[in-house]
Formats: C-alpha cells, sequence, structure tokens
C-alpha cells in the first residue's frame, strides 16, 4: 500500500461511494429481505491432526487444565467455563457493591463538612 494518496483521487471516491439512488436502494432492499450481509466466518479450519494438537494444548477457560484431558465432553467444559463466570461475576458484584458503599460514605461526608 502506499503511504500517499492522490487527494483528488480520494474526493473522485468518495463522490462516487456517497451517491444515493432509487436503483441503490432497490438493491440495499433486495439484499435485506435475502438476510443481508453474511456473517463473517469465524470457524477456524483445521485438520483434524491439527484439531486434536489444539485440544492437547489449548487450556479450559474455566480452570486453566489441558481441555482434553479436564473435559472430555462439551458439556463438562461449558460447566466448567459458566461456574467460573459465575465466580467473576461475584467478585465483580461484590466490588461495585463496595465501590457504591465508598461513595455513600463520602457523599455523607461531604454533606457533613457544609
Ligand atoms: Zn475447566
Amino acid at each position: 500500500m502506499s503511504a500517499r494518496k492522490n487527494p483528488h483521487a480520494v474526493a473522485l471516491g468518495r463522490l462516487g461511494g456517497s451517491v444515493t439512488s432509487e436503483a441503490k436502494a432497490a438493491a440495499a432492499r433486495a439484499n435485506g429481505a435475502l438476510g443481508g450481509r453474511p456473517r463473517e466466518d469465524r470457524e477456524v479450519k483445521m485438520t483434524p491432526a491439527e484439531r486434536e494438537a489444539y485440544r492437547a494444548a489449548v487450556l479450559c477457560v474455566g480452570c486453566d487444565r489441558p481441555l482434553r484431558e479436564a473435559h472430555p465432553t462439551i458439556e463438562g467444559h461449558l460447566a466448567c467455563e459458566a461456574a467460573q463466570q459465575a465466580a467473576v461475576r461475584a467478585e465483580l458484584d461484590a466490588a461495585h457493591r463496595a465501590a457504591d458503599e465508598r461513595a455513600r460514605v463520602a457523599r455523607r461526608l461531604a454533606r457533613r463538612r457544609r
């Protein structure tokens, strides 16, 4: 990619990109009726050997153990991660409650000083 763009070409491209027309609107409606822009395919394509290596190496988000040993089934894996998420959420809730309490105390002290 070149570092500098021709500003005239940039302006021309911008003009073209900002064109609206009944034909363009109709095309957009037709595309929308078909479900719109396809979702980005995020699935990683792996060979079976690569998948095995991945599962042997990757650690469970919930328990930090190798996924294949810790959770031979997807159900066990999901349960472990759900438990971990619940623990994190509880920790955050406690932190928020503590912050709320500190703010309450600070407001009370500020009122008293007036
Ligand atoms: Zn786990």
